[in-house]
């Protein structure tokens, strides 16, 4: 500090450096939070996020909230005809972090399998349409809003539950015939959401940590009897947020 807060960035290219070829002036972009190396291992194998040699717009450098943000050439992508950069700005960030979860959740999601959504949020509501668009897969939101239920019904999920009114475990197994949610998409991080994993995930499953601030506590034997894995997210690659 100090620092210029801000790390969901997009806007209009106001001036480049010499050997950009990318982006030229005027042309709308939303920038990856990340500003990468580019030669780092990380960096050739796609993981943005890994870069050894990293800066992060808003916490490691100066961000958004400023009429000007300086970036670089490898994080910005041009945006196509008509979208307006102010309203895609926060999938800088909560889009492409709820995408990466879900994309990771997808490949293991087969078509009858149940899928899980707790927190329909600022990442939540994304991740809920990610689900539905890119997978097969049953789904229930679990938030302790109605409106946040109301809205994720409105999004195409198939089950909704307020853990202030149902009791959360008996209802997944009772959608899922008592198998689990193959996936579990964690968007609160809660000690209370963490607790779930060992009694709603299905066997080989996986309980994906997006939000966070609570911590895991969970026996380890669960964890051998389930075969149920916590995973975490980060973000996403820069690939992703083009995606
Ligand atoms: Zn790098």
């Amino acid at each position: 500090l100090p620092m210029t807060l801000g790390h969901e960035n997009a806007g209009q290219v106001v001036e480049t450096g010499d050997e950009v070829d990318v982006v030229s002036e005027g042309d709308p972009v939303i920038c990856h939070p990340v500003q990468t190396c580019g030669t780092c291992r990380p960096c050739r194998l796609g993981e943005t996020m890994y870069c050894e040699n990293q800066s992060f717009n808003g916490l490691t450098t100066d961000g958004g909230f400023a009429d000007y943000l300086l970036t670089s050439e490898r994080s910005v992508i041009p945006l196509p005809d008509g979208v307006d950069p102010a309203e895609i700005a926060p999938h800088a960030d909560a889009g492409i972090t709820a995408y990466h979860a879900v994309k990771k959740a997808v490949d293991e999601l087969n078509p009858g399998d149940h899928a899980v959504v707790i927190g329909v949020g600022g990442l939540g509501h994304i991740g809920v349409q990610c689900l539905d668009a890119m997978s097969a897969a049953e789904i229930t939101a679990i938030d302790l809003k109605d409106s946040a239920l109301e809205l994720a019904d409105d999004l195409g999920v198939d089950n909704t539950v307020n853990p202030e009114n149902d009791d959360v475990r008996a209802f997944i197994e009772s959608v899922t015939d008592g198998t689990g949610a193959a996936q579990v998409l964690d968007f609160v991080g809660a000690d209370v959401t963490t607790e779930y994993a060992p009694d709603i995930t299905a066997a080989g499953g996986d309980h994906h940590i997006i939000g966070y601030g609570g911590h895991v506590h969970e026996p380890t034997q669960s964890l051998v009897n389930g075969e149920f894995s916590y995973v975490g997210n980060i973000v996403g690659r820069f690939a992703e947020l083009q995606e």
